[in-house]
C-alpha cells in the first residue's frame, strides 16, 4: 500500500477513535433543564440587570464578530492566493531563504500578520469591558498581557514549526505519520505543562489561605474521594472584575484554581458551590477527556491536511509545489482556520455537556440547590452575562449551560431530593 492508501485508513481510524471516545467520555444522555424552570429562573431576575448584561454583550458583538470575519478573510487571502508564500519568502531572504528560516520566522509573520490585522477588534473588545467597568488593569496592562500571550505563543509556535518542517524534510513521503503522533504528543504535553509554565506568566498563584473556608474545601474534596493536593488562589482581580474558577493539568500538575475576585464577592458557601463542581470536573477526568479528544483531533488534522494538500487545485492557488514546505504554510493555516470555525459548534455542544454533568456533581455533593442558585444569580450579575443568550449565539459558542439552564437545573434537582 502507498502512504497514501495508510493515510486514508490512519484517517478512518481517527475519526472512528474520535467518535468512540466522545461518545464513551462525554454524557450525552443527561436530560435537559425544563424549559419551564427557565423561564420562571429568567422571570425572577432582576430587569434590569438582564437589560444591562444584554446591552453588554450587544456592545461585544460588532468587535467579536469582525474579528472573526477579518481573520477567516486574512487566512484564506494569504492561503489562497501566492501572497503567503510570497511572505513566507520575504521572511526567509535575510537568512538567503533557508528552510529554517522560512519555517521558523515566516510562519511566525504569517501568524504575527493575522494577529495584527485582528488587534482592532480586541481593542474594541477591551475598550468595551472597561466601559462597563469589567477590566480593571487599564491599557497598558492589556498590552503588556497581549506582549505575554504573543510571547508565549511565539515559542511553543517555533517550536512546532521547526518540529514539523524537519519531518516533512527527513521523512517526505511518511511525514504525515510521524506528523500526527507529534500533534497528539505535544497536545499531551502542554496539557501538563501549561499550569506549570505558562499559566503563571499571567497570574500569580497562592495557596488559599488557612480558615475555615479552606478546612471545609478539603474536607469536601476528601469526602468526595477527589485528591487535591491544594486550592490555589489566583490574583484575577488585577485584570479583571470578573469571577471564575477553573481545574487545569494533568496527575501531578492537576490544580483547583479560584479567582481573589471569587473570594472577594460570594460568600464562602457559594464559594464551596462553585469548588464542588470544580471537583466534579476532576472526578470525572474532565481535562483527561479534553486532552484525549484534543489529542486525537490533533492527529486527525495533519492527516487530513496530507491528504487534502496532495489536491492540485489547492496547491497552484497557494503557488506552491507541495503542502509539506515552509511556503505552504499559509495554506495549512487556511485551512485549520475554516476546520476551527466549522468543528466550534461541535466542541462547545460537547464542553456545554460536560459542564451540565459538573453542575450535577455539585448538587450532589453540596445538597445544597439554593445556594446553587445563588452562585448562578451572581455569576450572571458580576460577569454580565446574558442569562438566556440568543439561541443562534448559544449553540455556536456557549461553553457552559446558560444561567437559567443552570438555575433550572437546581429547581429540577431540588423536587427529586425532596421527594
Ligand atoms: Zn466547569
Amino acid at each position: 500500500m502507498t502512504p497514501r492508501g495508510w493515510a486514508v485508513l490512519t484517517l478512518g481510524g481517527l475519526v472512528l477513535a474520535l467518535l468512540v471516545a466522545s461518545n464513551v467520555l462525554v454524557p450525552w444522555s443527561r436530560p435537559p433543564a425544563p424549559r419551564a424552570d427557565q423561564v420562571a429562573a429568567l422571570g425572577e431576575l432582576p430587569v434590569d440587570q438582564v437589560a444591562h448584561a444584554r446591552e453588554f454583550r450587544s456592545a461585544l458583538r460588532p468587535g467579536a464578530y469582525g474579528a472573526l470575519v477579518v481573520g477567516l478573510l486574512v487566512a484564506l487571502l494569504l492561503g489562497l492566493t501566492p501572497l503567503g508564500a510570497r511572505l513566507v519568502e520575504l521572511a526567509g531572504r535575510p537568512f538567503g531563504g533557508h528552510w529554517t528560516a522560512r519555517a521558523v520566522l515566516g510562519g511566525l509573520a504569517v501568524v504575527l500578520l493575522a494577529d495584527l490585522l485582528t488587534l482592532p477588534f480586541a481593542a474594541w473588545r477591551q475598550s468595551v469591558l472597561t466601559r462597563y467597568g469589567l477590566s480593571t488593569h487599564g491599557w497598558s496592562g492589556w498590552a503588556v498581557d497581549l506582549l505575554k500571550s504573543y510571547a508565549v505563543s511565539a515559542v511553543i509556535g517555533a517550536i512546532a514549526l521547526l518540529g514539523f518542517y524537519t519531518v516533512t524534510r527527513l521523512a517526505p513521503r511518511w511525514w504525515w505519520a510521524f506528523g500526527a503522533a507529534g500533534a497528539a504528543g505535544l497536545v499531551v504535553l502542554l496539557s501538563f505543562v501549561l499550569p506549570v509554565l505558562v499559566e503563571p506568566v499571567f497570574n500569580r498563584f497562592t495557596p488559599m489561605e488557612q480558615g475555615p473556608l479552606r478546612t471545609e474545601l478539603m474536607a469536601m474534596a476528601a469526602r468526595d474521594g477527589v485528591p487535591v493536593r491544594d486550592v490555589l488562589v489566583a490574583d484575577a482581580s488585577r485584570r479583571t472584575k470578573a469571577v471564575n474558577a477553573y481545574v487545569s493539568g494533568l496527575g501531578p500538575t492537576r490544580r483547583v484554581v479560584v479567582y481573589d475576585t471569587l473570594l472577594r464577592e460570594a460568600t464562602p458557601a457559594e464559594v464551596t458551590s462553585v469548588v464542588a463542581h470544580e471537583l466534579g470536573h476532576a472526578k470525572d477526568r474532565d481535562v483527561w477527556t479534553g486532552t484525549l479528544t484534543g489529542a486525537l483531533g490533533a492527529a486527525l488534522a495533519v492527516v487530513a491536511l496530507y491528504l487534502l494538500g496532495s489536491w492540485g487545485p489547492l496547491l497552484r492557488l497557494a503557488g506552491v509545489d507541495s503542502v509539506a514546505e515552509p511556503r505552504a504554510f499559509p495554506l495549512l493555516i487556511a485551512l485549520v482556520t475554516v476546520a476551527g470555525l466549522v468543528a466550534a459548534p461541535a466542541q462547545a455542544l460537547i464542553s456545554r455537556r460536560v459542564e451540565a454533568r459538573a453542575d450535577a456533581h455539585a448538587l450532589a455533593l453540596t445538597g445544597d440547590p439554593v445556594t446553587f442558585e445563588a452562585m448562578q444569580r451572581r455569576l450572571a450579575g458580576v460577569n454580565l452575562a446574558d442569562p438566556d443568550p440568543p439561541r443562534w449565539e448559544y449553540l455556536w459558542s456557549a461553553s457552559h449551560p446558560s444561567t437559567v439552564e443552570r438555575m433550572a437545573a437546581a429547581r429540577a434537582y431540588a423536587r427529586e431530593a425532596g421527594r
